[in-house]
């Protein structure tokens, strides 16, 4: 492997070698996160892995790519199309990074076809508490290979991965299909074959209004080319919802592939018109060209982060069997009336221990619950922890992006925590937090929206370190 590579990651070995030797829990750093909790870290608590964020190499024979964990996906895309290829699961956000889609969770519209991003991972090179490095495949140390996706970085750090490739294609086709309710739409999701389609997601506007798009890959435009990158072009689900309203039977339209992969960017789906509400600031097209430059995830985040704006917005996903999903989404209807619902379904994996997709069901719809501001503190965790019950109940799961409450016998409940201790035995991660004590959210931060606004504004805003 690449020699710097293999110099930063003998250094960070060294460094968990001696939180490990001094019996002291340490935690990741990378950077950014598209995590919506206040993250805020301690200087000499941390493990610094913002400098692995190199695509190592791509084999376009084996189609494979080897990279460190930083590697965004638009630096990841934009590596792998110089040799004609993409990979087959690419995160909506550009700013999703390799490590953080494996560690927490990665899904998006291909994933009816080829699972969360772990899925299409061939071996990880990880360096585990005791400051080994260690590589996991099917193959050699499969059970640390099985556990890592989901763990949240507490079995060990990622430092490399091999993902697989598939040829890319200069278009995606778009086919949108109306659907007029939550069973109608789990019919059509389950009717598209995953040989042939590349990408299926939903969006539901109401109860009884709402289109399923799938997509396929291809290099002949056959369409109308939309896209959706540019500052004046309009945010995806706007012209979903409004092409939606102009053609009630459905419509076809051809858009450009890194267009379409990094297609819910700005906006961050529907969840930057919080930003307009907040500020009071028009919703109107020339205001969100205006102000498109911090309209993209990656601002969005830094905004989120600074503001604390996330303790007042209830953001979840939920994964849930197809079977249970119509009564959850009517659950959503009548207790949050929350919409526009991302759907998006996925292939189940009963292999990866900790991973959100492990559900004994043929088939899975991911609901994206992203809804209006909840002011009063209280009621907002009360609205999370409604949440929560509703998708134990019906044996789901949820997204570790999120604010989680569940006590911690709700949380093992759905995982099997007697083999995660015996892992983190195995692997010396006994003083490092839990993945209960990594996404339980116990602290309320300060909200500071104006000062989050000026810092993001500038470009200034990071992830906090303190002394
Ligand atoms: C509205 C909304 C919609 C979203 N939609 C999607 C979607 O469609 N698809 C999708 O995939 N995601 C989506 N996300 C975000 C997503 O769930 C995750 O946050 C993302 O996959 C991981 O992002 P990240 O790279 O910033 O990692 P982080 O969130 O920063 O990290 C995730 C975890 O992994 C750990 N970690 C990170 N790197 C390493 C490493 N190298 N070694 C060990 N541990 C590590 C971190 O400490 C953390 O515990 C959405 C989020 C929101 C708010």
């Amino acid at each position: 492997m690449d020699k710097t590579h293999g110099l930063n990651v003998q250094r960070i070995s060294q460094q968990v070698e001696a939180f490990f030797k001094n019996k002291k829990s340490f935690r990741i750093f990378h950077g950014a996160t598209n995590s919506t909790r206040v993250l805020t870290f301690k200087k000499d608590e941390i493990i610094d892995i913002s400098g692995l964020n190199h695509v190592l190499s791509i084999d376009s024979k084996k189609h494979t790519a080897v990279v460190e964990p930083n590697v965004s996906m638009d630096t990841l895309v934009k590596a792998t199309l110089r040799h004609n290829l993409i990979p087959p699961v690419v995160m909506e956000f550009p700013g999703i990074t390799v490590g953080g889609a494996v560690q927490g969770n990665g899904g998006e519209s291909s994933s009816f076809k080829w699972g969360t991003f772990n899925q299409t991972l061939n071996w990880y090179e990880i360096i585990t508490a005791d400051g080994e490095i260690r590589t996991a495949s099917d193959k050699e140390n499969s059970d640390l290979f099985y556990a890592t996706p989901g763990s949240a970085g507490t079995l060990g750090i990622l430092t490399a991965a091999e993902i697989t490739l598939i040829p890319a294609k200069k278009y995606v086709e778009l086919k949108y299909i109306p659907v007029h309710s939550f069973e109608d739409a789990k019919n059509i999701i389950e009717s598209i074959h995953k040989n042939e389609s590349d990408f299926v997601d939903g969006i539901m506007f109401s109860k009884s209004s709402g289109v399923i798009i799938v997509g396929q890959l291809t290099d002949k435009a056959t369409a109308k080319i939309r896209r959706f990158s540019r500052a004046h072009d309009q945010w995806y689900y706007l012209h979903v919802e409004n092409t939606y309203q102009a053609n009630p039977q459905g419509w076809t339209e051809t858009v450009p592939l890194t267009d379409y992969l990094f297609r819910y960017d700005r906006g961050a789906f529907w969840v930057g018109r919080f930003a307009f509400e907040m500020f009071n600031i028009p919703y109107t097209r020339f205001m969100r060209w205006v102000l498109n430059p911090i309209l993209h995830t990656r601002k969005l985040y830094q905004a989120l982060q600074e503001s604390g704006a996330s303790q007042e917005h209830v953001v979840q996903d939920l994964v849930l069997s197809s079977e249970s999903f119509v009564q959850f989404a009517q659950f959503i209807d009548t207790e949050f009336n929350t919409y526009p619902l991302w759907l998006c379904p996925m292939l189940p994996d009963t292999k990866a221990l900790f991973q959100l997709n492990n559900l004994k069901t043929e088939s899975i719809i991911n609901v994206g619950v992203w809804g209006s501001r909840i002011p009063v503190y209280d009621d907002f965790i009360k609205a999370n922890k409604v949440i929560e019950k509703k998708v134990l109940a019906i044996g789901g799961k949820k997204w570790s992006y999120a604010h989680s409450y569940f006590s911690e016998k709700e949380f093992w409940s759905m995982y099997d925590k007697k083999l995660y201790d015996k892992l983190r035995i195995k692997y010396h991660a006994e003083s490092l937090a839990t993945i209960y004590d990594k996404i339980t959210v116990t602290k309320r931060h300060p909200i500071q929206k104006r000062k989050a606004v000026l810092k993001t504004l500038f470009g200034i805003a990071k992830l906090k370190i303190e002394k």
